[in-house]
Formats: structure tokens, sequence, C-alpha cells
């Protein structure tokens, strides 16, 4: 029925699809818990835009450590993010990061900008700034944002919110897997107690702390694949997106 309406519907007016309202999807949880690899597969098999807020704080911290501004500085730290441009593209299934043109895509994981970015991503001015240019990349839908406060702060409207878990060994484990493909060396142990240390910072902090939005989707990803969590993901997007076209039509 929904079908039959919809083809005497674009009979009438081709460009009547373009209206269809684009799903805004918001994904959060700690460090490490899979955020990043399933934001961007679910995004790719929706045709959606995938956007790392993590990576955008981590360019602002990039850039407080090389201009050599004390950690505890606030105040300049909230003024060097409001004059700094930070650009995420999509180059050949990479996520790129720009800081205005330059591609600090790797320098942004680097231990030093890990080590302070809980306390960067801290202060009210920098959040401010992060979070309206994340909402105006999410203002036309076809999106999923990754992030910490992405379902409580930046969109609680988001039509669909995913809270990620995983125990901190299967996190870790991880981590090392991907440092090990990079070639750095880092010990396992040591890794749990960066990961308990950024997450305690992380949903400690006064403002945006990190939490599961009561409405949001909890997946433990510790015993699940990349696929397993994707497909469940993609899933239940598809019904939403099912739903509201129903309504659309009706
Ligand atoms: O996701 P990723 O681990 O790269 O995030 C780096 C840091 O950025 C987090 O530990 C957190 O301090 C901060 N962050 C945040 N809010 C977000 C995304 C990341 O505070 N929405």
């Amino acid at each position: 029925m929904v079908a039959r309406e919809a083809y005497f519907r674009y009979i009438k007016n081709p460009y009547c699809f373009a209206s269809l309202k684009k799903l805004v999807i918001a994904i959060d949880g700690p460090a490490a818990s899979g955020k990043s690899t399933t934001a961007r597969l679910v995004a790719r098999k929706l045709g959606y835009l995938h956007i790392d807020t993590g990576a955008m704080y981590r360019a602002i911290t990039l850039r407080v450590l090389e201009e050599k501004i004390s950690l505890d500085d606030d105040a300049r730290i909230g003024a060097l993010a409001e004059k700094t441009d930070v650009r995420l593209e999509r180059l050949e299934e990479e996520n790129k990061v720009y800081l205005s043109d330059r591609d600090v895509s790797r320098a942004i994981r680097n231990p030093e900008v890990t080590r302070s970015v809980s306390t960067v991503s801290s202060y009210p001015a920098v959040r401010s700034v992060m979070v309206r240019e994340q909402r105006k990349l999410a203002a036309r839908g076809g999106v999923v944002l990754e992030g910490r406060d992405i379902g409580t702060v930046v969109l609680p409207e988001a039509d669909l919110k995913i809270y990620l878990v995983a125990n901190v060994a299967e996190r870790a484990r991880r981590r090392k897997k991907e440092l090990d493909l990079a070639g750095e060396k880092i010990e396992e142990q040591k890794l749990v107690q960066e990961l308990i240390d950024r997450d305690t910072r992380d949903s400690s902090r006064e403002i945006s702390p990190l939490r599961k939005a009561d409405d949001a989707v909890e997946i433990d990803t510790s015993h699940l694949t990349i696929e397993q969590q994707v497909e469940f993901i993609v899933r239940r997007a598809k019904e939403i997106i099912k739903k509201l076209n129903a309504s659309h039509y009706r």
C-alpha cells in the first residue's frame, strides 16, 4: 500500500523523495568501545556521513600542544578553539582530519594528544564551539555522529541512539592491536590503566559527562564481532526509516 502510494506520488512529483527525512544516528560510549569502526561501517551501509567528534577534540588538543599552551589555561584554550579551523573529510574510504589545509589524521592519535584530550575537552568554552559545529554538520540529517555526549547533549532529538560498551580488558586488547599495526609498542596493562583514567575523567567532568542517554540502546560489544554490531544498528535504523516513510505517505 505504502509502495503504491509512493509510486503515484513519485509520478506526480519526481522530487518528492528529496523531502524524505534522513536519520540522525548518535553513537556514544567509552574509549575504544568500537565506536569509530562501527560508526564508519554503519554510515557506509546507509550512505550517510560519518562524523568522529573525538577527532575534533583531538585536533584542538594538538593545536594546544603545538602552541605550548598550559593545559590549565582554559581561557587561552577556549580562544584557540574558537579560531581553529577543524575539517573532517572522507577520502577514498578513509576519514581525514585537517587543521586548515594540514592533514593531521595521524598526528591527532599520538600518545601526548591522547593523554591531554580529556582535559582540553572538559572546558565549557571548547565544548560550546565543538557542539555548535557538530550540530551544523548534522543539520541536514543522513549522519552518524560518534562521541561521548551526542545522544545526551549535542543531538538529544537524534532518531536512533546507541551506547556501546565493552569490558576494559577487551577494549585494551583492541587498542593494542591497532597500535601494533601502527608500529607502536605499548604494554597492554598500561593501556588498561590509560583507558580507565580517560573514562574516569570523561565521565566525571561537570559539563556533558560521558553517560548513556535514557533512550539509548546499550550494546555490549565484548563478545560481538564488528559485523554483528553493525548489522544490529543498521537493522534498527532501517526499521525507523520504514516507519518514518510510512507516516510520510499517510
Ligand atoms: O573518541 P576518542 O577516544 O577519539 O575521543 C577523544 C576524547 O575526546 C575523549 O576521551 C573525550 O575526552 C573527548 N570527547 C568528548 N566528547 C565527544 C567526543 C570526544 O569529550 N563528543
